[in-house]
């Protein structure tokens, strides 16, 4: 039984995790301060003496005893990281310092969960991890990608200098039961404007690509990654490589969920990178992973679970 500490556990992904991690076994800290997360995500682990929950912001430093840390804690979809953006660098930067410090005392492995926004507009396509990204540094999304790529800068750093144990993700959109339903994310929003007949809002043509890969295949991915002993460091990509542009994603919510909506195109979103796709060699070759639920599959559990709400 190993002890692990999971940031912004209470979130979309990090509930999934604990969830993960406590079926496995393992002894599970959960650290949330519940700006995106919520204890309704968790409320099902509640009782399993094994999973403790504490109310921190990881901007300040914590103290604990670990084996494992697997560090989530950031909101991640744009609506929420543009709320206050400089705490959004905030929780990147001095949470990932904080953390970082803490893995070099008590000498645990760390695992970060950066982004495939580190790759920015991409003008590589499909992305791989040798790929260094198009970011613009003084727009209104680089709170967040300029964040986790320097987030990802200290991690290196603490591993060149301090020789830190770390593994780093760079996570592609993932979607599943549990997005916070006012999230903003696409998924979250196009379900819930079908659900209530309320029109689908599709920014700009909708010629933009994404690669949608379900929540309970990434959690696997991420727990092969920090227990790996031969992958190395990372970066490593995790995601699903099938791409959909929004447009074809808001025709399928729509038949799946027999919605009579009606698709609007609003305004571009600013700095919207205009493709998306992961190139998963590394995960095939070195944690053996690779999705197994696909779009039809996951929306449809997705769909399901936000019925229920
Ligand atoms: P989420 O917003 O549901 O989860 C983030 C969690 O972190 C929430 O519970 C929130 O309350 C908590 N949190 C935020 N700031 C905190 C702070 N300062 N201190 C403590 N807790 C804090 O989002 P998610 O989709 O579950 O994302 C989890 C992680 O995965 C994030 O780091 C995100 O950047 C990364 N990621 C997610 C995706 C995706 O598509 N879901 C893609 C790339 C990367
Ligand atoms: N998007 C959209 N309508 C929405 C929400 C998002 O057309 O109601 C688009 C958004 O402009 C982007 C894509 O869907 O091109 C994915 O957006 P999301 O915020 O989910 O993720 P990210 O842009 O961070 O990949």
């Amino acid at each position: 039984m190993k002890k692990i500490l999971v940031t912004g556990g209470a979130g979309f992904l990090g509930s999934h995790l604990c969830e993960k991690l406590l079926n496995d076994g393992n002894e599970v800290i959960c650290l949330d301060n519940y700006f995106t997360g919520s204890k309704r995500n968790i409320l099902h682990l509640m009782s399993n003496p094994y999973f403790e929950v504490i109310r921190h912001d990881i901007t300040a430093p914590f103290y604990i005893e670990v084996d494992q840390i697997y560090n989530l804690a950031c909101p991640a979809s744009p609506i929420h990281y543009q709320y206050n953006p400089i705490k959004t660098v905030k929780t990147s930067v001095m949470g990932a310092i904080n953390m970082l410090g803490l893995a070099k005392r008590i000498h645990a492995r760390i695992l970060q969960s950066s982004t495939s926004e580190v790759y920015g507009d991409p003008d590589v396509h499909p992305q791989p991890e040798s790929y260094w990204g198009n970011v613009n540094p003084i727009g209104v999304r680089s709170c967040y990608d300029e964040g986790k790529r320097c987030a990802e800068t200290l991690f290196f750093d603490y591993h060149r200098q301090n020789h830190v144990d770390i593994r780093v993700v760079r996570i592609f959109n993932t979607y599943g039961p549990r997005m916070h339903p006012n999230d903003g994310r696409v998924v979250s929003n196009f379900i819930m404007q079908a659900l209530k007949n309320e029109d689908i809002t599709i920014y700009g043509t909708g010629e933009q690509t994404r690669s949608f890969c379900y929540c309970t295949d990434l959690i696997d991915g991420l727990v092969r990654m920090m227990n790996s002993e031969t992958v190395g460091t990372g970066p490593i990509n995790l995601g699903n490589p099938n791409e959909f542009t929004i447009n074809q994603l808001a025709e399928l919510v729509i038949d799946l969920s027999g919605s009579k909506s009606k698709i609007v195109h609003l305004p571009a979103a600013e700095d919207d990178p205009r493709q998306r796709q992961p190139i998963i060699d590394q995960a095939k070759q070195y944690l053996q992973w690779e999705p197994t639920i696909q779009l039809r599959e996951g929306l449809q559990k997705t769909i399901d679970y936000f019925k229920s709400l």
